[in-house]
């Protein structure tokens, strides 16, 4: 047997642990065990087909050759994706440390307090920079951004507005191609009308409820909007802003014009352009529309002492728990990238950040002041960082790739320049050197920046940004490292303990997998980049489309959606190109099981779909009969119905088949939910059970770290019916023949993590990701075993099995007084993470282990949870000292003078022994929400302000 597979280093449990895990389920073989779990009748009858494995060795030699066929030129494409320099001790320390980049979305604030400090320095800098009252913990990127802001304006329009059907909205020609792209997406299905113009000659009228603006334009125009915006309000038109966050160091805040949405991207604040992403994108906003924001926000509030707390603030309000009335799906967003942008800012401070900016600014100007000599010609009035040119571009562009450097060419005689961060005065020579060859001029190199700039007057920001502590103390590296350190400490990621959420796949993010992301030929390419400068990315990403292809046995994959949620509605979005094509306009009901994630009645009706919610039986299936008589009753109008499989009830549901024929029948095609999707890799597939299509969740099934809160990749798969109609995008064509419009902003998405689910698979090959999936099996079979004789386990298949995730009823407790949050918050005091709490069914826990756990931690959880079930029996309901209603318990708790509780310090912090050696403290006691919601408090204020 060979000893360096990489499927030996994935999967937890060995050879040697199945005798005893099996005995313990009472079955007699791991193929038993499949056989009583997945239906017979959709069991793949051969392995995948997929290339031979390779070690981690291996792989890292591949995808260092393979890195080399991208051409990194120098790039000055700009577009909304710049050069950027990673500040190498947020590279080290966070980019590259599994503290960071394994942890969990922060819902169990008391162990997550490090990020969500890190996550509120993010939303300090966005509200400062941007001038605005509130902003979010990101969104995914620019693009979606802004149709996030043009779906809240549309959401907040008046009354009257409402009455007379306003539904107009005015895009300014400036915008980014791209945003443009997925503007008209997102407007279609919601029947919100684009005009799109100049901002000059707009004629303000009442037909128009919103507008969005570029600050600076596309090539790097910089204007005053004040009057605009001014004008717009007084004919109740409200205006939304897409900002280049570096600019906002120098030029007056969107804000200050009167703006009621800020939106862009955080990319240039230290972060890779990665070939498209992942990059933070954020969206702020005033105070008034804080109830209809997408996305999470971070906000303070208290614990039960009275200290200071951070937690997710307007928690039941986030978005996709509206359900069907709900104007935006986020659930994981870009929360890594937003630390790092975060940090960059408390890195930097306000100090470096205007030196940058000038900096940036005086690279422009400077060379546009030097083209200018050779006759070239620079034609913005004002500018930031982007100069645009007259020349003859197919001359430039022939001289500029023998120099290796990237312009945008907007036309035959236009070319934009957009400076960054990493320009040097070499730099500059190269560009003026490119023109002069091309206008056969001599030059001389220039030796310094110019000192003034092209701004006009009243551009300029006079208003100072970020002055708290954090922003100001923390530019040494020894600070910053060690500022770093103190809240990663505060935060329980996978590299203490096993995150075993259910529906969210806490696997193991290889060190292997996560390497290739900090190689420069991989990270530092431009989206719009030519494509023949890209091999390495294109063919990395064309045989992971493959590799997807192959395991969901569809027959085309987009990978441009950038989170689970976005998929469910590209996937949605295609199915309605579908039937429109047919001519089938009047096709838009879509059936959804009452037990499905919010994300999905969420995405069918930012899809424009009428929803129709079927019913589930009690033993946690569709109920069959009920979804027959809805498919039947809205057979003329049926477009489509969403399913989850296995269910989210962790359970494979043998009627299956009869139901996606049900859909078939009548009309309609049928999505699959693929967060499950680790149960069915090499075992089953979406195409083999009747879907048309899916979305899986490479952040959960194909190992892409969870990151606190994203970045996430959703991809897409579909089969012949809707290949035609995946989404292109604008500046480089990608998507079928009748591709609908850009779903996200880059041609594919977040290119760069990608690279991480292509390692997943090529190490694994077939045989290590069917070995996964049943061991995803195996170790929650097991846990079930040793579990249900403490907490009744609800839902199981017809043979009493689970798949890899099951469910503890906890709801009987609350005649003990114990709520199943007082167990999650318990689990913190043996070193665990909760389960996923209240999610598919109120009161109870959702647990699943994956197949990267080894034994030992399986049973170690297992123990804390019979430990905690002890501990539910001594409780009575009037006991107000109880020890899981105190927890967590923090060590200033247990260490302090004073202890009046009933029961002992060490059974407070140390009920196990295994605790001992690897104890986790939280940092704050238990978190009160509702105080925090109240006094809503999202940035770094000072202390004062909300004590
Ligand atoms: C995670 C999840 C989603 C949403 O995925 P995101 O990447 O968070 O947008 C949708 N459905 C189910 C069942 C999920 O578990």
């Amino acid at each position: 047997m060979r000893t360096d597979a990489f499927a030996l280093r994935h999967i937890g449990t060995g050879e040697n642990d199945l005798n005893h895990m099996l005995q313990t389920i009472g079955v007699d073989s791991l193929d038993q065990l499949i056989f009583e779990t997945i239906p017979d009748d959709i069991r793949l009858k051969n392995e995948l087909n997929l290339d031979e494995p390779m070690t981690e060795y291996e792989y890292l030699n591949h995808i260092q050759e393979l890195g080399k066929k991208n051409k990194v030129f120098k790039s000055y494409i700009g577009l909304g994706y710049n050069p950027a320099i990673v500040p190498a001790v947020i590279q080290r320390n966070i980019f590259e440390n599994p503290g960071w980049y394994t942890a969990y979305t922060p819902y169990q604030a008391e162990i997550a307090q490090g990020r969500l400090e890190a996550i509120l320095n993010f939303q300090t800098t966005v509200i400062e920079l941007t001038g605005m009252e509130i902003a979010n913990a990101s969104l995914l990127d620019e693009s979606t951004a802004a149709a996030e802001a043009m779906a809240l304006l549309f959401d907040v329009r008046s009354r009257d507005q409402k009455k007379n059907n306003v539904t107009k909205f005015f895009v300014s020609e400036e915008i980014l191609p791209q945003t443009l792209s997925v503007l008209q997406t997102r407007s279609t299905p919601l029947k919100i009308e684009l005009v799109v113009g100049n901002h000059e000659t707009f004629d303000f009228s009442k037909e128009f409820f919103g507008a969005i603006l570029q600050y600076p334009g596309k090539y790097g125009q910089a204007n005053d909007y004040t009057s605009f915006i001014a004008k717009a309000a007084e004919n109740e038109i409200k205006v939304a802003v897409a900002a280049d966050i570096l600019s906002l160091a120098k030029l007056k805040s969107p804000g200050e014009m009167g703006a009621a949405v800020v939106v862009g991207t955080t990319q240039r604040f230290g972060i890779p352009m990665g070939y498209g992403g992942p990059h933070a994108a954020f969206f702020a906003t005033k105070d008034e529309y804080k109830r209809s924001m997408p996305g999470r926000i971070i906000g303070v509030s208290i614990d039960v002492n009275g200290n200071r707390a951070l937690r997710m603030a307007l928690g039941t309000r986030e978005q996709h728990i509206k359900r069907e009335k709900a104007t935006s799906n986020i659930c994981t967003a870009q929360v890594l990238l937003a630390v790092m942008a975060g940090m960059y800012a408390v890195y930097h401070g306000p100090k470096g950040l205007k030196y940058i900016a000038n900096k940036v600014h005086a690279s422009a100007h400077t060379t546009a002041e030097e083209l200018n000599k050779l006759g070239v010609y620079q034609t913005n009035t004002s500018f930031f960082d982007t100069i645009l040119v007259k020349a003859d571009a197919a001359k430039v562009k022939a001289i500029a790739e023998r120099n290796e450097v990237n312009f945008f060419y907007v036309d035959a005689e236009t070319i934009s320049i957009s400076f960054n961060e990493t320009t040097s005065i070499n730099d500059i020579n190269q560009i003026i050197g490119i023109f002069a060859e091309a206008t056969g001029k001599e030059f001389t190199p220039v030796k310094i920046l110019l000192p003034s700039g092209r701004i006009t007057e009243n551009l300029e920001r006079t208003s100072t940004f970020l002055q708290h502590d954090v922003f100001n103390n923390h530019h040494s590296e020894s600070q910053l490292m060690r500022y770093i350190k103190k809240l990663e400490r505060k935060d329980l990621s996978l590299n203490h303990s096993m995150i075993s959420l259910g529906s969210c796949t806490m696997k193991l993010n290889a060190a292997a997998e996560m390497l290739p992301l900090s190689m420069a030929n991989w990270n530092n390419m431009h989206p719009f980049a030519p494509i023949e400068q890209a091999e390495g990315y294109l063919t990395m990403l064309k045989k992971l489309e493959q590799q997807l292809n192959v395991v969901t046995g569809f027959t085309g994959t987009t990978l441009q959606p950038n989170s689970g949620a976005q998929g469910e509605y590209a996937g949605l979005m295609a199915i309605r190109a579908y039937h429109l094509s047919r001519g089938d306009d009047h096709r838009t009901v879509c059936l959804i099981p009452s037990s499905a994630h919010g994300t999905n009645p969420a995405s069918a009706a930012m899809a424009g779909m009428d929803i129709i919610v079927t019913k589930t039986t009690p033993e946690g299936n569709i109920d069959v009969e009920d979804l027959r008589a809805r498919a039947i009753e809205f057979k003329d109008r049926l477009s489509c119905l969403m399913v989850t499989y296995p269910s989210t009830h962790g359970v494979f549901e043998s009627s299956i088949i009869e139901i996606t024929d049900i859909i078939h029948e009548n009309g309609g095609l049928v999505y699959m939910d693929g967060a499950n999707m680790n149960a069915q890799v090499g075992l089953t597939n979406p195409a083999t059970i009747g879907a048309d299509v899916c979305h899986l969740n490479l952040h959960k099934t194909f190992a892409i770290p969870h990151g606190g809160g994203g970045p996430g990749v959703g991809p897409i798969c579909v089969n012949d019916k809707l290949v035609p109609f995946l989404p292109t995008n604008p500046v480089i064509k990608v998507g079928g023949d009748q591709a609908i419009t850009a779903i996200s902003a880059a041609p594919y998405g977040s290119a760069l993590v990608c690279l991480i689910s292509y390692g997943y698979i090529c190490m694994l090959g077939a045989e290590g990701l069917t070995k996964s999936t049943k061991h995803a099996i195996l170790n929650a079979n097991y846990m079930k075993a040793r579990l249900e004789a403490h907490y009744p386990v609800l839902y199981s298949g017809e043979m009493g099995r689970a798949a890899h995730e099951m469910i503890l009823d906890c709801r009987a407790f609350e005649d003990n007084g114990i709520k199943v949050t007082d167990i999650a918050k318990r689990l913190m005091d043996y070193g665990f993470h909760a389960p996923t709490v209240s999610f598919p069914v109120a009161g109870t826990l959702m647990i699943e282990p994956t197949e990267s756990e080894d034994l030992a931690e399986l049973d170690r959880f297992c123990d804390a949870m019979i430990s905690i079930r002890k501990e539910i029996a001594a409780s009575t309901k009037d006991d107000a000292q109880n020890i899981l209603k105190n927890a967590p318990h923090t060590l200033a708790m247990v260490t302090a003078n004073e202890w009046v509780y009933p029961y002992s310090r060490e059974n407070a912090a140390y009920p196990l022994e295994y605790i001992a050696e690897n104890k986790f403290w939280p940092t704050v006691r238990r978190v009160d929400e509702a105080y925090g919601d109240r006094n809503l408090v999202c940035s770094c204020a000072p202390i004062e302000a909300y004590m």
